[in-house]
């Protein structure tokens, strides 16, 4: 609702038009006065992760104005806390036989692109699957050494096209936490994956996320435990607990996905399907697919205390179904993945009112004036859904 709804005289409805008029012309003032020079660059990117760190090497080296924003202290703070159970599952090759450094550096599943010899992750560490604070401080070591701009503690909160030096709206316009805005023509956004994805589950609220459970074994010991999630997620926090907990079951709306069979990175990774293991040599463990879709089964409390599935409709059930809904958990895990959020882009979206399109090589799209780019990290995944390296947003 634009106006007012009170009744509006002629005259005080004349002055409104006449102060709406005056703002959208000064407009482009008012925001040129709110930037300070610094705040204006060629190329913003937004988030100091692999992603960004290694566009910004790029922009650095080619000598473009441009500017990392990242909200935490420090680069590549998603390893400060993901994976939980600090093991990564991108292997750190070594060694490849070879003497050619671009055939080994295709093996190397961490390092980033640099004219420095000495960042590569195999300086770092000996481990096949490096622990996840290694990693971290050789991404900070990477920011460092190769002097990138960045200003940390910087949470960009909005996004949207607004006017350049001529009012035409063809730029950026930033805004972070504290309302200071910058301004780019090029935008790119490596925000990375940081919203877990809740199932909608009835009941849902009963189960501990991935992201704030407790990597406590103790809390574990004896607990009949349920993990919601069959992907890497799912079985490094069973791998974790297997042998504390009493028993551990394990369900997805899907059938598992072996990365050895499907070859993508983002499946389940050999390292972490010790459950399977323990599965098919009988020792209580379970698996099975469930979660079909919402209105399936709904998670339950007893007076007790004690954690249950329940279906929707038993009369679908055969004995082995009926049989699944007969166990009691003390502690059902949530482990189903993680959203790209691109909720602060959502004003300029709108603004543009059109689709954005989204390809696997980047180009102009047909719909808007803004194209997706995914950058190849090390590789480029199949799937849509799930992505397994770094792929930052470019806008233009
Ligand atoms: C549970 C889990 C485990 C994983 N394990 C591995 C693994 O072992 N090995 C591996 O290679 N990959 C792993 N991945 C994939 C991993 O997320 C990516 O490889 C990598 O982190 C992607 O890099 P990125 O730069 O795109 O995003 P991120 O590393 O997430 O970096 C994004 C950065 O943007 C910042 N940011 C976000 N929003 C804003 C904002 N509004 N303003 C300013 N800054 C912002 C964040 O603070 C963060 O530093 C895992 C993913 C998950 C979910």
């Amino acid at each position: 609702m634009p106006f007012p709804l009170r009744p509006v005289t002629l005259s005080a409805r004349a002055m409104e038009v006449r102060v709406l008029l005056v703002l959208s012309f000064l407009s482009p003032f008012i925001v040129r006065e709110t930037l300070s020079r610094n705040n204006v660059h060629k190329y913003c990117v937004i988030g100091a992760g692999p992603g960004g760190l290694q566009i910004g090497y790029f922009l650095d080296r080619a000598g473009r104005d441009y500017i990392i924003f990242e909200k935490n202290t420090t680069a590549g703070s998603f390893f400060t806390h993901y994976p939980r159970h600090r093991t990564l599952i991108s292997i750190n090759k070594r060694h490849t036989g070879s003497k050619n450094r671009e055939f080994s550096f295709r093996h190397d599943w961490n390092s980033l692109i640099s004219d420095d010899p000495t960042l590569f992750l195999k300086h770092y560490t000996d481990e096949y699957f490096p622990v996840a604070d290694v990693y971290v401080r050789y991404l900070q070591d990477y920011a460092e050494q190769l002097q990138l701009k960045i200003q940390y503690e910087t949470e960009i909160k909005e996004v949207d096209k607004g006017p350049d030096e001529e009012g035409a709206d063809s730029c950026f316009h930033l805004k972070d936490q504290n309302g200071v805005v910058y301004r780019c023509d090029i935008l790119i956004v490596s925000t990375g994956l940081w919203v877990p994805h809740v199932p909608d589950i009835q009941g849902i609220e009963h189960a501990q996320g991935y992201e704030s459970m407790s990597l406590d074994r103790r809390d574990y010991e004896g607990k009949r435990v349920l993990i919601i999630g069959r992907g890497n997620a799912g079985f490094e926090t069973g791998n974790h607990i297997v042998g504390n907990a009493a028993y551990i079951h394990m369900t997805a709306r899907s059938r598992i996905k072996l990365a050895y069979q499907t070859h993508y990175v983002g499946d389940v990774r050999a390292i972490n399907n010790q459950m399977i293991d323990t599965y098919q040599l009988k020792s209580l463990d379970g698996q099975f697919e469930l979660f079909t879709g919402a209105g399936t089964a709904y998670i339950a409390k007893d007076s007790k205390g004690n954690l249950f599935l329940s279906p929707m409709d038993k009369s679908f059930l055969d004995d082995v179904e009926t049989s699944i809904f007969s166990f009691k958990y003390d502690t059902i895990l949530r482990c189903t993945g993680f959203m790209v959020t691109t909720c602060i882009l959502l004003t300029c979206w709108f603004k543009s009112n059109k689709p954005v399109s989204s390809r696997r090589e980047g180009g102009p799209g047909d719909e808007a004036n803004m194209y997706t780019h995914i950058l190849r990290r090390v590789s480029v995944p199949y799937r849509a859904q799930s992505f397994g390296f770094a792929f930052p947003l470019c806008l233009v």
